[in-house]
């Protein structure tokens, strides 16, 4: 069988040294000895863990009872609905294996739907926090290549999934995933579009009950890994410019929720400036909306795989890579609009 055929994650790959020394001279002010556990997991690729989502509308024949025997666990163990809180992720399903085992991408074949998607478990907990429920409309404001709005969609069926995604090339990615993952009979309730995020919000005022901002940031895991040197040096430079892009996506994304809506803001970076500042540069600038706790009952069913980092200021929650807990870099934060 296909699974057997593992592979041990990816060869070995050079690091770039203008960028490490860059998250060293950063990240050891803002996360102390946090970011040196975590710098060992993201230089040693060999670690890292790999996440099976499982797609429900696929045909799963023994593809549970295969990734048991290859010592895979559910992240999110099943659970009935009156032991829930009010989290409603039942239909949600990740397998995580503890060590970095890694089973191989299926291929794109029109007309059949793959069984699974590979993804670092830590990208769930957005999905989680904006626990959408059965017929909610829901934007997925940052959407390519389609990681999140696919568990979304494995979560709850929403009323309105409004997937969108400005890049032209990446958008065309998004809609293969979703047509690689959901059902023809079922599209209707998918809209994709690629528009600038930033103008969502006054096109379409109040539409939706959820918003996820999966916001274009540094993405620390893959920019330590650039071939090359000038190329890092061209991130880090416009790496300054990011803060007010995502201000801005942010912005138009509490636009675009109802009043007593969500919006869950989140990265894949350990940056300060692109985390926390940018929300609370918000939460200052925006009338009418607050900061929620992320649901403390979900934080501490996944503090069994993720490490939460302690965050000054404890603004939102991260989750960092550290020893045999290879999840993250994810930042997640969540607002809601009260009027
Ligand atoms: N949510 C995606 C997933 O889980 O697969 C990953 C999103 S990635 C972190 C951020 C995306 O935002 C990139 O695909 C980027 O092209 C897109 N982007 C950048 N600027 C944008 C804008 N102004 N409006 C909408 N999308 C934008």
């Amino acid at each position: 069988n296909t699974l057997a055929a593992q592979c041990k994650s990816k060869p070995q790959r050079q690091v770039c040294k203008t960028v490490l020394k860059h998250f060293d001279a950063q990240y050891s002010e803002e996360l102390g000895e946090q970011w040196w556990s975590a710098r060992d997991v993201l230089l040693n690729p060999l670690s890292w863990q790999y996440g099976v989502l499982l797609n429900r509308f696929s045909d799963l024949a023994n593809l549970r009872q295969c990734l048991t025997g290859l010592g895979y666990t559910n992240l999110l163990p099943q659970t009935c609905p009156e032991s829930q809180s009010h989290t409603t992720h039942m239909h949600l399903q990740c397998f995580i294996h503890r060590d970095p085992v890694r089973i191989p991408t299926q291929g794109h074949h029109s007309g059949w739907l793959k069984q699974y998607y590979l993804l670092n478990a830590a990208s769930l907990l957005p999905v989680l926090t904006l626990n959408v429920k059965e017929g909610e409309n829901v934007l997925d404001l940052c959407a390519a290549p389609g990681g999140k709005s696919l568990a979304i969609l494995q979560a709850a069926t929403p009323g309105l999934l409004h997937s969108n995604e400005l890049d032209k090339h990446r958008y065309d990615w998004l809609l293969k995933t979703l047509e690689s993952y959901f059902p023809p009979t079922l599209r209707h309730l998918l809209s994709v579009t690629h528009l600038d995020g930033r103008s969502i919000g006054s096109m379409r005022p109040g539409a939706y009950d959820k918003v996820l901002v999966d916001a274009p940031c540094s993405n620390d895991r893959s920019w330590l890994y650039t071939p090359d040197t000038h190329q890092g040096e061209m991130w880090l430079k416009e790496r300054t410019q990011l803060p007010l892009l995502q201000k801005e996506l942010l912005c138009s994304a509490l636009a675009a929720v109802r009043p007593g809506g969500v919006v869950v803001y989140s990265t894949c970076t350990m940056s300060r400036a692109e985390n926390q500042s940018v929300v609370e540069a918000v939460l200052a600038s925006y009338q009418g909306v607050e900061l929620l706790d992320l649901d403390q009952q979900l934080i501490d069913s996944l503090s069994d795989h993720f490490y939460f980092a302690h965050l000054r200021p404890s603004v939102g929650q991260l989750v960092i890579p550290q020893k045999g807990k290879t999840w993250g870099p994810m930042y997640v934060s969540q607002l809601r609009r009260i009027y």
